[in-house]
């Protein structure tokens, strides 16, 4: 596969320029180009420029307010909703940030709900900016029925994921970020245009045969990781960031696309945790490094995040590639 070697900012660049020409007002473009090249820089290749094509075409049709104004209101004292005014998730996160750390640090643990915005992205920008400001994070999404529960052949569930991060006193705090899916969709949708096969595990087609071909389950269904523990947590996902927040189940987010082939509608659910209000914030951060000591003396075992913070060293300094392919269709739509 041919690929093009761009620099960050490049990336960066292109990726503002086409939201801007389609739609998208400085402020909203910048944060959901941010957000994208942040993916690409991580080497998450399935949340950076390969969704930018999805993003242009959400703001064209005019379901995505490309210049979304999110505002912050207080429910209770430890609670924080921002509604996303039918933006990009990216400039709702990042308004909410702030306020939501201030009130974990006043609470001990705070819950933001984000609402009435579009989610294509990863979970660990969010989670790794908690941990950053010295709190422990969670956050989950849903989005379109892509997971059938355990035992079906109907896809129902999201792919759901979850982030979770750990602050760490030297270096990048502990962060991991997984779809409650064998694989994420993304991946599946990459392996679909690369003409590449995905494990056995990742779906089944609509006859509820287990396949290895990407499209034939992107017509069925995706599984659970883990089998019906992971359609759990799927469900658990839909329940906080839907019902909890009054947002969409990932099929009432389908029934809304209407079939435009958007981005999903839907929310965010966000918990702050501040160790500081559990005791002596040190001893905390210390004893969980214990933990991290002992995981890492064993052979063959890395930290979940550390792939991520390699290769952000790495395309700091070399830049990023990306498939020929997408280089060109996005140039392409550049007006
Ligand atoms: P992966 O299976 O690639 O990785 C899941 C987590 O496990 C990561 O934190 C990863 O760390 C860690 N990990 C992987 N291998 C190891 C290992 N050998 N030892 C220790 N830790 C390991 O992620 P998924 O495919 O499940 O999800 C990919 C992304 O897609 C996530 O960011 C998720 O948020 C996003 N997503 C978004 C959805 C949405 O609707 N918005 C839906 C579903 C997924 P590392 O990153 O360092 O490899």
């Amino acid at each position: 596969m041919s690929e093009v070697n761009i620099t960050l900012q490049a990336a960066y660049d292109l990726a503002f320029s086409c939201l801007t020409q389609h739609g998208c007002n400085d402020e909203n473009a910048a944060a959901a180009a941010h957000r994208m090249i942040q993916a690409e820089g991580d080497k998450c290749h399935a949340h950076g420029l390969f969704r930018l094509p999805w993003y242009v075409g959400g703001v064209k049709s005019g379901r995505v307010n490309g210049s979304a104004q999110p505002t912050v209101n207080k429910l209770a004292s430890s609670v924080v909703k921002v509604d996303g005014d039918n933006g990009f998730a990216p400039l709702a996160q990042k308004i909410a940030h702030g306020p939501l750390v201030d009130c974990a640090r006043e609470n001990g643990i705070a819950v933001l709900a984000i609402t009435d915005m579009f989610h294509l992205a990863a979970m660990w920008p969010e989670v790794e900016a908690l941990a950053e400001a010295g709190l422990c994070g969670i956050a989950v999404t849903a989005s379109y029925p892509y997971v059938a529960p355990a035992g079906g052949i109907k896809a129902l569930f999201g792919t759901n994921p979850m982030g979770f991060a750990w602050p760490r006193p030297d270096g990048p705090p502990l962060v991991f970020d997984q779809a409650s899916s064998a694989i994420a969709r993304g991946e599946i949708q990459i392996a679909a245009r690369d003409g590449q096969r995905v494990p056995v595990t990742a779906g089944i087609g609509p006859d509820g045969q287990a396949t290895t071909d990407p499209n034939v389950v992107l017509q069925g269904a995706q599984l659970g990781f883990g089998g019906y523990k992971g359609a759990s947590l799927a469900m658990m996902v839909e329940l906080l960031a839907g019902p909890l927040i009054g947002e969409f189940l990932s099929f009432e987010a389908e029934a809304d696309d209407a079939g435009r082939g958007g981005p999903p509608k839907g929310g965010e659910l966000i918990i702050a945790i501040d160790p500081a209000r559990f005791g002596n914030p040190e001893h905390i951060i210390a004893h969980g490094e214990a933990l991290f000591q002992e995981v890492l003396k064993q052979d063959g075992v890395r930290l979940p995040g550390d792939r991520r913070f390699k290769a952000r060293e790495l395309t700091k300094r070399d830049g990023i590639k990306i498939p020929e392919s997408l280089y060109n269709e996005i140039m392409s739509l550049r007006v």
